[in-house]
């Protein structure tokens, strides 16, 4: 199988003119590569995802960077999974370190969001990761268990096997400091025992672990290849399509 390639856009790309040029850079860029449509994946600010489904046809995946866990109904400013499902998104970012600090998600709020993007057929992108005082203390077994345990609680081995699990150690997202290949080998280690742990044997060795934390076209070999991840998610260097299908050619999508 080949490597999963997953551009977090954030809050960035703010208006239409903008969007137009990243379309034209990223189309133009595509044609001197083959990805298969199913390996690369765009999430763009969920204001943007209707028209990269329209621009991107079946060249990739489009994903959301946030999803509710109520189908509909009064919640102010909020996006379902229901939603995103009719609107052609596939993949939702769930976790993520900004909001767990910006937004206070906390694991319940997490769980919340997996158990609902699950029942709507979306594959979730789970963010787990340490900070650095955690990491110098040692305790990255802990954190991820309690992160992994909280945000899977109550999955079913059925839904299980859809979920896509990114390592983001959190001092290493935005920062230009990366781990080494060890470092990520080992957590990607204790990521499958703790799913192991909740499920089985196949879904532990079948969901896809990913990278994410300074990823570019210089650091995707250590991070991502060189560690045997299953794929990468790019924050920053996916806002230039050139870039990020650097990217993906270095990491092998
Ligand atoms: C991220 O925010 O998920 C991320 C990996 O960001 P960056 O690539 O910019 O470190």
């Amino acid at each position: 199988m080949g490597k999963l390639l997953i551009g977090n856009l954030k809050m960035n790309i703010l208006s239409s003119y903008e969007r137009d040029r990243y379309f034209s850079d990223f189309n133009l860029e595509m044609k001197k590569y083959d990805f298969p449509g199913s390996s690369l994946v765009l999430c763009p600010p969920s204001l943007h995802i209707e028209a990269f489904r329209n621009n991107f046809g079946e060249t990739l995946s489009v994903g959301a960077q946030n999803v509710f866990w109520e189908d509909k109904g009064s919640y102010t400013g909020e996006i379902s999974p229901k939603m995103l499902k009719n609107f052609g998104v596939e993949y939702v970012i769930v976790g993520h370190s900004e909001r767990r600090k910006f937004l206070g998600e906390n694991g319940r709020i997490i769980n919340a969001k997996v158990t609902a993007s699950l029942k709507a057929n979306l594959k979730p992108v789970l963010c787990i990761g340490e900070t650095r005082q955690e990491k110098d203390a040692n305790q990255i077994v802990k954190v991820l268990t309690l992160q992994i345990r909280e945000a899977l609680h109550g999955v079913s081995k059925l839904r299980a096997g859809s979920i896509i699990i990114a390592y983001e150690p959190i001092w290493s997202v935005g920062t230009d400091k990366i781990p080494s290949s060890n470092e990520i080998m080992e957590a990607k280690v204790i990521i499958r025992k703790i799913i192991f742990s909740m499920f089985d044997r196949n879904i532990a060795e079948s969901i896809p672990v990913i990278y994410g934390g300074s990823v570019s076209s210089f650091t995707a070999k250590q991070v991502c290849v060189d560690s045997a991840m299953d794929g990468a998610l790019v924050g920053r260097e996916s806002l230039i399509p050139k870039e990020f299908l650097k990217i993906a050619g270095v990491i092998g999508c």
